[in-house]
This record gives structure tokens, C-alpha cells and sequence, in this order.
């Protein structure tokens, strides 16, 4: 679809959705970004791993999917049938992964319904997650129109990244800090997941894009490796910040891709199955990234409490941890209820949810401002 199409839509998205800034979305975000961010001093938390197929609360899709009379209301004909869909434990992370297939398709054409809900997304986060910064993560190639060829697909992926950047730009009451995380996909093919690498390091785009990731099935990481390296040295070439799924599931342990990283999406297994790996882990100085309620959900952990000994391994071997929601909306768990939980449960006492909170901050990558104002107070010797 030609961006000039895509931009005028938006425009009428906005208007739909009563933004104030519609204006500001008529021409590209790239030529209105400003120079340098600026850094609300208002804010807690900064949310790591968070996916833009998984953040919508249910209650927000549904409302929405309502007012279209979307078909898959047939399919999901109450609210309650729906959350039920997204709230039930899985089998495996296949399993977990159809949620993001159909909300995927929500989605789509991104210019009738994604700028709706990034905006959505970035309201709740400031008013009611009390969040700072997000990294907010995505595929933008599934995001395009599927019956379009595969190189009309890659030049559409500019246009997505940019709406999701227009339309965090238009929530002018909510100053928190957005950048997205590109991710590379274990079912696409090598031209597209380079394609996706070389968008992420486009100069024009910086002011949102902070890095890339590689995400989807972990029983193609195997037979996929050499590609993996390959895209990841890349990408590192092209002076980008990276994170992967790795370490997530017992399929997903490959030490090839560690030395290639920032940070680790997940790495739970480090510390659960592969203990002598945290000091090489220390070493690089990387950060993993922690998402209890998917544990949970997965199958990889039985109860919050299992979480104990990872976060306890984590901090003996002097490993950095951001505790994360990977989902919030699929998992209806909002970040600070998911703080919450681990305390109440005494998982985590309040100096290590202090320690993490500003870990999350000193590995953000593109958080360069100081800590915000009741973040430092929360560190600040009682
Ligand atoms: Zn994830």
C-alpha cells in the first residue's frame, strides 16, 4: 500500500480516536522528532520486554472489536468467553503463541486499527502502570497486508514502524519514553529477517527504534543457527542494540547467539538448568529479562515461588534482572501487580525489587537521562 494511503488513513484514525494531535501525524514522524528525548522526571517502572501483539488488555480488544463488528465476535460471542481464551494456561509455548496469531489479525490493516491501540496502550501505561519508559516490540513484516507479494510486505514495514511511532507522538498527555524493539521472526525467511535488521539501523528512524530481537517457535533456532549469527553480527555492524528469546524454553538454549547480545530475552533456563553459565553472563555485563506471569502460563514453572532461587542464582553470580510482563493485556497483569505478586508472595523482598527496578533503567536502550524522581528515592538508603 502506498504511504501516502496509509498517512491519510491515519489521519481519520486519529480523528476517530479524538486525538489531539492529529495534526502532527500528517506528515512522516521522522522530520518532527525531536533531537534529543527528554526524560520524565514522573514514573516508576521501565517495561524491557513488553510485545505489541500481547500488550492490549482484553477489554480494550473486545471494545473494539465490537464497535467494528469484527467476525471473530461469532467465534467469541461475550467478553467473558474471550478473556477466558487469553487468561487459561497452555500447553507450550506453541500453544501460548496462537494468542499472538489472533491478535495479530486484530490488528490488521494497521492503519484502521493499530494506531488505535497503540494509543490506547500508551494512556494505560502512563496513567495507570506508572511507567517512565517502554520498549515496545514487534514484528512490522506480519503486521503488513499478507495478500500483498513478499517484497511489497518488506517496503510496507517503514509505514508500520512509523504509525506506531505517529501515534505514540499524538498521546502529548502521557510523556512517557517509547521506543520500538524490531523483531526477527523464527519462521520468516533470511531475506525478510534482513530486511527487518537493515529498517532498525535506517538513520531516519533512531528517534524509534532502539534495537532488534529475535522472537517466534524456539525449535527453529537449531536448524537456523548459522542465519542467526549471521543477522545478529549484522546488526551489530550496523551499531544496533540487540536482545533475543533465548534461553526461554529447554528447545530455546543456543550459547552460539549469547556472545552477540545486550540483553537476554527471558534466559530463565540460565538459572535454572545452566548455572555455569551466569558468570560468562556477568561478564558481558548482560541483563536478562524476567516475565514471571509466562512462566506460569507456559509450563516452565509450576508456581511464582519457583522463582526464589532464579532471582537468588541471578544475584550471587552478579547478573542484572528486569522483571518484565512480556504480555500484560494477554495476561491481564499489569507491570506493578506483577511487582506486587512477587513481593506479597516473598519471592523478592523490597531492595531487590529496588535493585531490579534500577536495573531496568541502566539497561534500557535508550534511557540516558537520570533515574526518575520516586525510583530514586526507592534506592535511597532507609
Ligand atoms: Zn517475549
Amino acid at each position: 500500500m502506498p504511504r501516502a494511503t496509509i498517512k491519510s488513513k491515519q489521519t481519520r484514525s486519529a480523528a476517530r480516536s479524538g486525538s489531539s494531535a492529529a495534526a502532527a501525524i500528517g506528515s512522516s514522524p521522522s522530520s518532527q522528532a525531536p533531537s534529543a528525548p527528554s526524560y520524565p522526571n514522573t514514573g516508576l517502572y521501565a517495561e524491557l520486554h513488553l510485545h505489541l501483539g500481547g500488550a492490549i488488555l482484553p477489554n480494550i480488544l473486545y471494545h473494539h472489536m465490537q464497535r467494528d463488528q469484527h467476525a471473530l465476535l461469532k467465534r467469541f460471542p461475550t467478553f467473558d468467553r474471550f478473556e477466558r481464551f487469553f487468561t487459561r494456561r497452555r500447553t507450550d509455548l506453541a500453544d501460548y503463541l496462537k494468542m499472538h496469531k489472533l491478535v495479530e489479525s486484530l490488528q490488521r490493516p494497521a492503519e484502521e486499527h493499530l494506531f488505535y491501540y497503540v494509543t490506547r496502550l500508551v494512556r494505560g501505561a502512563y496513567l495507570f502502570d506508572n511507567l517512565a519508559y517502554m520498549e515496545l516490540r514487534h514484528t512490522p513484516y506480519n503486521r503488513t497486508d499478507p495478500d500483498l507479494d513478499q517484497p511489497r510486505r518488506i517496503d510496507q514495514m517503514r509505514s508500520i514502524v512509523e504509525l506506531i511511532a505517529a501515534a505514540a507522538m499524538s498521546q502529548t498527555r502521557y510523556p512517557l519514553v517509547l521506543r520500538q524493539i524490531l523483531c526477527m521472526h523464527t519462521e520468516l525467511p533470511f531475506e525478510v529477517n534482513q530486511a527487518i535488521v537493515r529498517l532498525a539501523a535506517a538513520p531516519e528512524l533512531r528517534n524509534f527504534i532502539c534495537a532488534v530481537d529475535l522472537a517466534g517457535p524456539n525449535h527453529l533456532y537449531r536448524s537456523r543457527i548459522d542465519q542467526w549469527v549471521r543477522l545478529f553480527r549484522l546488526a551489530r555492524s550496523l551499531g544496533l542494540r540487540t536482545t533475543a528469546h533465548l534461553y526461554e524454553t529447554e528447545t530455546g538454549c543456543e550459547p552460539k547467539l549469547l556472545p552477540y547480545l545486550d540483553r537476554i530475552g527471558h534466559g530463565v533456563q540460565i538459572p535454572l538448568r545452566h548455572r555455569k553459565l551466569l558468570a560468562s553472563v556477568a561478564r558481558r555485563g548482560q541483563c536478562l529479562e524476567l516475565c514471571p506471569t509466562t512462566y506460569l502460563r507456559t509450563g516452565t514453572l509450576k508456581d511464582y515461588t519457583d522463582l526464589r532461587d532464579v532471582f537468588k542464582a541471578c544475584d550471587d553470580a552478579g547478573v542484572d534482572v528486569s522483571i518484565c510482563t512480556d504480555n500484560a493485556g494477554l495476561h491481564n497483569m499489569r507491570l506493578p501487580a506483577e511487582m506486587e505478586n512477587l513481593l506479597v508472595r516473598d519471592v523478592i523482598n523490597v531492595d531487590q525489587l529496588a535493585r531490579y527496578l534500577k536495573a531496568s533503567f541502566k539497561h534500557a536502550f535508550a534511557w540516558s537521562g537520570p533515574m526518575p524522581e520516586p525510583l530514586r528515592r526507592l534506592t535511597l538508603p532507609s
